[in-house]
C-alpha cells in the first residue's frame, strides 16, 4: 500500500533508477512511494548528499498516474550542522545514524544515540522520524533498548507529539532480527499518545520495494492505529488502513 523509504541512485549506495522503482512498485501494488535518498551530514559538514535539481526532474519525469511517487529526502542529521534548505520535497525524513562508542559498549551506545535523538528532534526541521531504534543495526546481536532507559524514550515521543511529527515504522529490520524499528512496545505507546505513524521498507534495491509492509500494517493496526500518514508539499494527509 505505502512505502515511504526508497533509495534510488541518487544515494550512494543504491543503483535502483527511478523509473523501476516506479514499475516494481506498481507491480507489487503500491499506491504511494517516497524517494528518500541520502543526505548526509555529520561533524559540521556534509558527509555525502545529492543535486536537489536533477533529482526533482528525474522523479517529475516518471510519475505516473497509476501511483502516487512522492519527493523525500533521508537527512541524516547529528546537531552539528546547520538545518539545510529542503524547498521543492514532499517531506523531510530525519535520521539519526551517527555512533561514537565502541559498539560493544551497548548501552552507552545507546545512551549516547537516544541524548542525541532528544536534541535532534527538539530542533530539526523534518517531518518524520525514520528507523527509530536504528542503533540496533549497529550493536552486535541488535538487543532492544534497556528498561531503565524507558523514560528517555517517552520523553523524546513527546517531543514529537508536540512538534505534530510522524514516526517511520521502518521494515527492514524484520529481516535483520524479526522485529520492526522501533520495538513494539513503542508503537504501541505512539497509538496512546496519538502519534502518527507512516511506513518504510528502506529499500536499496529494487527487490526490497514493498518489503514486509503488509506485516507492518497488520501490526500497527494491532497497536491501535487505523490510519497512515503519507505526505505532500510537507503536509500530512491520512489513509484508512
Ligand atoms: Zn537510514
Ligand atoms: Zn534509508
Amino acid at each position: 500500500m505505502v512505502d515511504l523509504h526508497i533509495h534510488s541512485s541518487h544515494s550512494i549506495d543504491s543503483k535502483s533508477k527511478i523509473k523501476d522503482i516506479v514499475t516494481v512498485a506498481k507491480m507489487k501494488g503500491l499506491k504511494y512511494i517516497g524517494i528518500t535518498d541520502h543526505y548526509e551530514t555529520r561533524k559540521g559538514k556534509l558527509l555525502y548528499g545529492f543535486d536537489f535539481d536533477r533529482f526533482f526532474e528525474d522523479v517529475e519525469k516518471n510519475y505516473d498516474p497509476e501511483i502516487e511517487l512522492l519527493k523525500g529526502i533521508e537527512w541524516g542529521w547529528d546537531c552539528t550542522t546547520e538545518i539545510p534548505d529542503f524547498d521543492g520535497f514532499d517531506y523531510v525524513s530525519l535520521s539519526i545514524h551517527r555512533r561514537d562508542t565502541p559498539k560493544d559498549l551497548v548501552e552507552k551506545c545507546y545512551e549516547e544515540y537516544y541524548q542525541r535523538m532528544k536534541e535532534c528532534v527538539e530542533r530539526a526541521d523534518f517531518d518524520v522520524l525514520a528507523h527509530f531504534d536504528f542503533i540496533r543495526r549497529l550493536v552486535p546481536d541488535n538487543p532492544p533498548i534497556p528498561v531503565h532507559m524507558r523514560d528517555l524514550i517517552v520523553d523524546i515521543l513527546k517531543v514529537i507529539k508536540e512538534r505534530d511529527a510522524t514516526v517511520e515504522v521502518n521494515t527492514k529490520s524484520f529481516a535483520m532480527y524479526g522485529e520492526p524499528h522501533p520495538e513494539y512496545w513503542i508503537i504501541e505507546k505512539m497509538s496512546k499518545m496519538n502519534i502518527p505513524v507512516t511506513i518504510g521498507s528502506d529499500a536499496h534495491n529494487l527487490e526490497n520495494v514493498g518489503r514486509d509492509v503488509q506485516k507492518a500494517l497488520k501490526l500497527i493496526k494491532s497497536a491501535g492505529y487505523s490510519e497512515i500518514v503519507v505526505f505532500k508539499n510537507r503536509r500530512k494527509s491520512f489513509l484508512k488502513i
